[in-house]
């Protein structure tokens, strides 16, 4: 694949800039990685916040320049190339080689893939229509901004995180909101049954019509652009618009293409390396070889991993091993997780979800494993430790809220 001219040449070439591509660039250089680095991305905009999509952004609360995760003038001053706008679509790992759809040509000592991914579409007739948006890049949330003041009637199809969001916007500025889920419960792969009944009593009180257990058969509309939305029970609920939030795709084809083991992502080991010498992947699109199995799409995970990738680059080799964290805010309710729930078979929850403020605690063989902790920043603070030690703590002794988390005893797995 090289050409006789090279577009440009880079020791370390990092494909996708956002938590994760952006983090590389300032971890490599904090490491003290002094050779010349690329930052190839495929949104115009420099780095910014992607959770704000959902929250302040789409509420019109925060303006985009507040989103950029670095000022404009960091780039240069760290001798990190921009190279915006550009989209690569194919890896050549023998000659070391990216090639982007414009047709230009880059080479690379080192590449770290922090593509993340693209938002998982609908397949259900009609999801061709005019009317229906997806919240992945601030194109995405802009074109749906431009729409919002003449939609009355939205319906959001999945009851995850980026659904549950979207929704409590819309309701914050007078929208009618039906949220439709296929399984019965929201939050069903991310939480405990305690939280996800909690969020869907918070959305029912604040008037979102909330439709559990309802399949989308198809979208119907007019003169092209949706108007209806048909469950597979028959029932037509009408749509000004309508927001799909149902997952993602991890963004690596040119990279499996180049050789890249993996699935579901690419594999990667400890070290964030894939199976392709001096290629590295990280963030949503990473699965790690020996972590729980699956994906983690969350900020901490791209930033840590990127971190991780950037230290191997320079030589520091250290096992990816942080401690999961996430958020989420709707309405004024402000969810913070600590640690991954996987394979749970107990939990406590600490504090009345009525008061609005409470914990839900996961376990497994008597050992904490994570914390789910709704407007409650102390036991999030203090629950990182219990995670981290895998403590066994007597259950009621979880539950007692006249006790701080860190004022009990317990033994570490
Ligand atoms: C609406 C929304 C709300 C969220 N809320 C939260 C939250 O509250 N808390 C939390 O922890 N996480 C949240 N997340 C998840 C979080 O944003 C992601 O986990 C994080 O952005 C992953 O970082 P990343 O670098 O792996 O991928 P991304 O941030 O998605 O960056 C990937 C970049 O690569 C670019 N790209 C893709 N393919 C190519 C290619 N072939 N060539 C060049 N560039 C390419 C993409 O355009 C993108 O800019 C949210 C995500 C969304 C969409």
């Amino acid at each position: 694949m090289r050409p006789d001219n090279l577009t440009r040449s880079f020791d370390c070439v990092i494909v996708g800039g956002g938590h994760g591509g952006s983090q590389t660039a300032a971890a490599l250089r904090q490491s003290g990685f002094s050779g010349s680095i690329a930052l190839i991305g495929a949104e115009p905009d420099l780095p910014y916040d992607r959770p704000s999509l959902s929250k302040d952004y789409l509420a019109g609360t925060k303006t985009f320049e507040r989103m950029h995760l670095r000022p404009q003038d960091f780039w240069g001053t760290r001798e990190v190339e921009l190279l915006l706008g550009r989209h690569v679509s194919a890896v050549d790992p023998t000659a070391r080689i990216v090639v982007t759809d414009g047709g230009e040509y880059f080479s690379y000592g080192q590449m770290v893939w922090a593509a993340g991914g693209d938002p998982r579409k609908l397949s259900c007739s009609g999801s061709d229509l005019a009317g229906i948006f997806y919240i992945r890049s601030k194109a995405d949330c802009d074109a749906l901004i431009d729409v919002l003041p003449n939609a009355r009637r939205i319906v959001i199809i999945g009851g995850g995180y980026v659904g549950l969001e979207a929704a409590a916007v819309f309701r914050k500025i007078g929208k009618e909101v039906t949220l439709v889920e296929a399984l019965d419960r929201v939050l069903a792969r991310v939480v405990g049954e305690p939280i996800s009944r909690f969020y869907e009593n918070e959305h029912r009180a604040r008037g979102v019509d909330l439709r559990l257990n309802s399949n989308v058969a198809s979208l119907e509309g007019v003169n092209g652009r949706v108007s209806r939305v048909v469950l597979e029970a028959g029932e037509a609920i009408a749509a000004d618009i309508v927001v799909v939030g149902i997952g993602i795709i991890p963004s690596v084809g040119p990279l499996i293409a180049a050789g890249a083991k993996g699935a579901n992502g690419v594999d990667v080991d400890e070290f964030c390396r894939t199976s392709v010498p001096d290629i590295y992947c990280i963030g949503d699109c990473a699965r790690l070889e020996n972590g729980p199995g699956i994906r983690i799409e969350s900020v901490q995970n791209a930033t840590d991993q990127a971190t991780t990738a950037a230290k191997a680059i320079c030589g520091e080799f250290k096992a990816y091993d942080a401690t999961p964290w996430f958020w989420s805010n709707q309405y004024d309710l402000k969810m913070q997780t600590v640690g991954l729930n996987y394979g749970f078979d107990s939990v406590v929850t600490r504090g009345d979800p009525a008061s609005r403020r409470f914990s839900v605690i996961y376990l497994k063989n008597g050992a904490v494993l994570a914390l789910d902790c709704i407007n409650s920043p102390r036991d999030y603070v203090q629950g990182r430790k219990l995670v981290d030690s895998a403590a066994r703590i007597d259950p009621a002794a979880l539950a007692d809220t006249s006790r701080q988390l860190n004022e009990i005893d317990f033994v570490t797995s």
